[in-house]
C-alpha cells in the first residue's frame, strides 16, 4: 500500500479546535481497514527486531496506533496521560502551549532502567508535546530509541524541540 493513499485519506477540518487552525483528522484512516493496517505495517517493520521493549504512546491519538504496535511487536504498551488520568504515582511535565500550559504524566514504575522505548504519536506540530513525553519517558528510567508520528506539520518546526532524538514522520506538510 502506497502511503499517498494514507495521505489522501487525512481530512482537513478548518477552524477546529479553534480558528485558524487545520485540524489534521485522521479518523478516515482509522475506519479503513486497509489504510490502518498499511500505517501499522510500516511502523513496525521500523522496530522488528530492533529489542524494542516497549511503546511509549501519547494521549489520545497516540493510543490509537500505539496499542496496535505493541501487541504486533509482542512489546508493552506504555501510555502517557493527561494530568490526572493514570491511577498509581505518577511523574509530570508541565510545557507551553499557544495559549498557557499543559501537563502530561506517567507511572513511576513504567520502565526498568534502561528499556528501550518507541515513542509514538498520531502528528508532529510544536513539538512541545513530544519533547515532555520524551522526558517523561527519560524521567522513569526509559531510553528514548525514537520518536515516531503519522504526520509532520513541517512548517511549524517541531524538530527543533526534538533535536537529540531519532524522528520518522511518512507524512509532511
Ligand atoms: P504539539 O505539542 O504542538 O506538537 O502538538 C501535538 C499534539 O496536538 C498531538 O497530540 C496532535 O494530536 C495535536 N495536534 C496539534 N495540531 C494539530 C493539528 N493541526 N491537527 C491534528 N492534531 C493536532
Amino acid at each position: 500500500m502506497d502511503i499517498k493513499k494514507v495521505k489522501a485519506a487525512i481530512r482537513d477540518v478548518p477552524d477546529f479546535p479553534k480558528p485558524g487552525i487545520i485540524f489534521k483528522d485522521i479518523t478516515p484512516v482509522l475506519s479503513d481497514p486497509k489504510l490502518f493496517k498499511a500505517v501499522i505495517d510500516l511502523f513496525v517493520k521500523r522496530h522488528k527486531g530492533k529489542r524494542i521493549s516497549k511503546i511509549a504512546a501519547i494521549d489520545a491519538r497516540g493510543f490509537l496506533f500505539g496499542g496496535a504496535m505493541a501487541e504486533r511487536l509482542g512489546v508493552g504498551l506504555v501510555p502517557i496521560r493527561k494530568k490526572g488520568k493514570l491511577p498509581y504515582k505518577t511523574y509530570e511535565e508541565t510545557y507551553d502551549l499557544e495559549y498557557g500550559t499543559a501537563t502530561i504524566s506517567i507511572h513511576q514504575d513504567a520502565f526498568k532502567k534502561g528499556e528501550r522505548v518507541v515513542l509514538i504519536d498520531d502528528l508532529l506540530a510544536t513539538g512541545g508535546t513530544a519533547a515532555a513525553a520524551a522526558k517523561l519517558i527519560e524521567k522513569a528510567g526509559g531510553k528514548v530509541v525514537e520518536i515516531d508520528f503519522l504526520v509532520e506539520l513541517g512548517f511549524l518546526k517541531g524538530r527543533g524541540k526534538l533535536k537529540g532524538y531519532k524522528l520518522f514522520a511518512p507524512i509532511k506538510y
